[in-house]
C-alpha cells in the first residue's frame, strides 16, 4: 500500500494519502491545507482520489477539503456530530488569525463501524469522541495502522478545552476503542510523530 504523510498548514496537521498499488485508488485524510502539494503526491503515484475523509471539523484538518474536492470530484466523509463545529469555521479562523477557508459540503456521514475500501484494503471508521463530538479514528487492520486524528498523540492526548471537547469521554474513547488494538499497531496522530499502541499503553502519562 502507498502511504504518504504530509504535514500541512500553520499547525502542521498530518495529511495522509493512502493508495492501492493495483487499482490506483486512493483516499486522502485530513487535507487541512497545501492542496497543491497533496495533489502532487496523488499525481506522482498515478492515483485517483475516491474519498476525502475528515477526522474532525477543526480548521487545520478540514480547511483544504473544498479545494481538494473541486480538484478531484471525490466525496467528503465526516461524522455529522461535528456539523455544528463545522459551521463555526469563521470563528475557528479567527482563533488562528487566518481567513476562513471555503466551506465544504459533507457528502457521506462517517459512522462507527463504516468500512471504506481502497482497492482491496479495508479502512474501518471508529467513532472516538472527546476531542470533538464527531472525532473519528481510522483503523486499517491489514496494514496494522491507525490514523488517530487529534484523539491520541505520541505521549499525549487531544485537548478537550475547545467547543465539543470532553476530558472523560476522550479517555473512554482511547481506553475502549484504541488501546485494545494490537500493540504493534502504528499510530499516525493528527500532529507530530508516529507511535504505536503498545508504546502509548506503557508510557503515555495521560492514560
Ligand atoms: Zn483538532
Amino acid at each position: 500500500m502507498i502511504h504518504e504523510i504530509l504535514p500541512v498548514g500553520m499547525l502542521q496537521c498530518n495529511c495522509s494519502v493512502f493508495g492501492d498499488e493495483q487499482s490506483r485508488e486512493a483516499i486522502v485524510v485530513d487535507p487541512g491545507d497545501e492542496i497543491a502539494s497533496v495533489l502532487g503526491i496523488v499525481a506522482r503515484h498515478g492515483l485517483t482520489v475516491k474519498a476525502i475523509v475528515i477526522t474532525h471539523a477543526h480548521i487545520d484538518h478540514i480547511g483544504g477539503a473544498q479545494k481538494l474536492k473541486q480538484a478531484t470530484g471525490a466525496p467528503v466523509y465526516m461524522n455529522l456530530k461535528d456539523a455544528e463545529l463545522q459551521k463555526m469555521m469563521p470563528v475557528q479562523a479567527q482563533w488562528l488569525g487566518m481567513p476562513a477557508p471555503e466551506a465544504v459540503a459533507i457528502d457521506v456521514a462517517a459512522n462507527d463501524g463504516d468500512k471504506l475500501l481502497v482497492g482491496a484494503t479495508e479502512v474501518r471508521v471508529l467513532h472516538t469522541p472527546g476531542h470533538t463530538q464527531g472525532s473519528i479514528s481510522l483503523w486499517i487492520p491489514s496494514e496494522r495502522k491507525l490514523l488517530a486524528g487529534d484523539t491520541l498523540f505520541r505521549g499525549s492526548i487531544g485537548r478537550t478545552d475547545l467547543p465539543g471537547g470532553d476530558g472523560r469521554q476522550i479517555l473512554r474513547s482511547i481506553r475502549d476503542r484504541l488501546l485494545p488494538l494490537p500493540p504493534e499497531t502504528v499510530v499516525i496522530p493528527g500532529h507530530g510523530e508516529n507511535t504505536t499502541i503498545g508504546e502509548e499503553k506503557e508510557s503515555n502519562p495521560f492514560l
